[in-house]
């Protein structure tokens, strides 16, 4: 293999100013939590505006965003909640907290996102919320996804943990008319090292959201009424302040990715053996919270093997997420009546992508062009040599 240098590409998470501030802001307030301060506040409302939603809950994480969504939309014992079978574990694990079964369904081999045909055809009287996960940051079918819903009356909950400022037919995710979660984790497209938000599109639910992330504890209690079953979700002042600034930044970066993933994405497409991620066009703001690509039959090991060379190179290369399905911990508690071949049997797409899918960390979308023309030269080579 010939010797290159390694690209540079920029950092993550970045900061500059702005987060200090807000740091500093919410410091000396003297109340660090959100019950005291007004960041948490000033966050939900701005995160809310800017994604179209008429109300915003912060949480202490993504996964408890998802599990905080679904709790209130009526997920318990004796539910199901469909998911897509290639996806981060907590899209199921959300479910299966509450004591519910996670129904994993196939996703379509080019965009990675849900099959809306397999979702469907996985709808029984028990389904009470189907869960989209927007791979990447480009949206699953919200048209044929709005249309399933409807037709079956099961709502939708996007987990929306990789599409921050996403846009489906100049649609944000909080214009569908449906509950949305995000993760503010550290390698998110903006973070606090760790947070969450959930979007509602109606009052009831967002107060019944509230209470619950609080303990059951109405906001102005002084009597220990906690009126529901509940725990503590909530986010932190500190948190808040740096959202507030990560927020005021992510348009612009998007933008930038954007424009790379334009000159990445026709550089992979020449490399023999690579299929890069094909996403569907009526996404038409993506936030490009991962730039993916495949390489069809390589095998599992082999794409490993790949992923460590990438690394070696200089290049933050990941393999693709695991089928939740054939992890141990999917079978532990709230699986379906099925066994791992059956489950696989039904996921032939999944099966395939999540051997042979690779992604790049989205910071590579944020360098110099010049780095990308390289990051595929690397890439071009290390395929040649496994
Ligand atoms: C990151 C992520 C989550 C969970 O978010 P955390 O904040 O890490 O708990 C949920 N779903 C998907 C698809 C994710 O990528």
């Amino acid at each position: 293999m010939n010797v290159r240098q390694a690209p540079e590409f920029p950092e993550w998470p970045q900061y500059d100013g702005h987060e200090r501030e807000g740091l500093i802001r919410a410091l000396e307030q003297g109340q660090w939590w959100r019950m005291g301060g007004s960041e948490v506040d000033s966050f939900e409302r701005e995160f809310a505006a800017f994604h179209g939603a008429p109300h915003a809950l912060a949480v202490t994480n993504g996964t408890h965003a998802l599990e905080l969504a679904l709790q209130v939309m009526g997920v318990g014992p004796g539910t199901e909640v469909i998911v897509p079978a290639f996806t981060f574990i907590s899209s199921s694990q959300a479910a299966q907290r509450l004591g519910a079964v996670a129904v994993p369904v196939d996703v379509d081999p080019d965009t990675y996102n849900i099959d809306v045909a397999a979702a469907a055809a996985a709808v029984t009287p028990r389904t009470r919320v189907i869960m989209p996960v927007h791979m990447a940051g480009f949206l699953a079918d919200m048209d044929a996804l709005g249309k399933l819903s409807a037709d079956t009356g099961v709502p939708l909950l996007q987990d929306a943990a990789h599409a921050h400022a996403a846009r489906w037919q100049g649609k944000r995710v909080g214009e569908h008319g449906t509950v949305a979660a995000f993760s503010f984790q550290n390698g998110k497209l903006m973070t606090a090292g760790e947070g969450g938000a959930v979007l509602f599109p109606d009052s009831e639910r967002y107060e019944a959201a509230f209470l619950r992330h609080s303990c059951g504890r109405p906001r102005t209690d002084r009597r220990y009424l906690h009126q529901v079953a509940g725990s503590n979700l909530r986010m932190n002042e500190f948190s808040a302040a740096v959202l507030r600034a990560q927020l005021g930044r992510l348009e612009g970066q998007i933008r930038t990715r954007q424009q790379r993933w334009a000159v990445l994405s026709p550089l992979l497409a020449q490399i023999d053996g690579i299929v890069p991620h094909r996403p569907d066009g009526r996404t038409d703001f993506p936030s490009h919270y991962m730039a993916m690509f495949r390489v069809p039959g390589i095998g599992e090991e082999n794409r490993n093997a790949l992923v460590d060379r990438l690394v070696a190179a200089g290049i933050p290369a990941f393999a693709a997420f695991r089928a939740i399905y054939r992890t141990d911990a999917f079978w532990e508690t709230g699986a379906p009546d099925e066994t791992v071949d059956q489950v696989a049997a039904r996921c032939p797409n999944t099966e395939a992508i999540s051997a042979d899918c690779i992604w790049l960390h989205h910071r590579t979308l944020l360098a110099e062009e010049q780095a990308l023309h390289r990051t595929a030269e690397i890439i071009a080579d290390a395929v040649a040599a496994v």
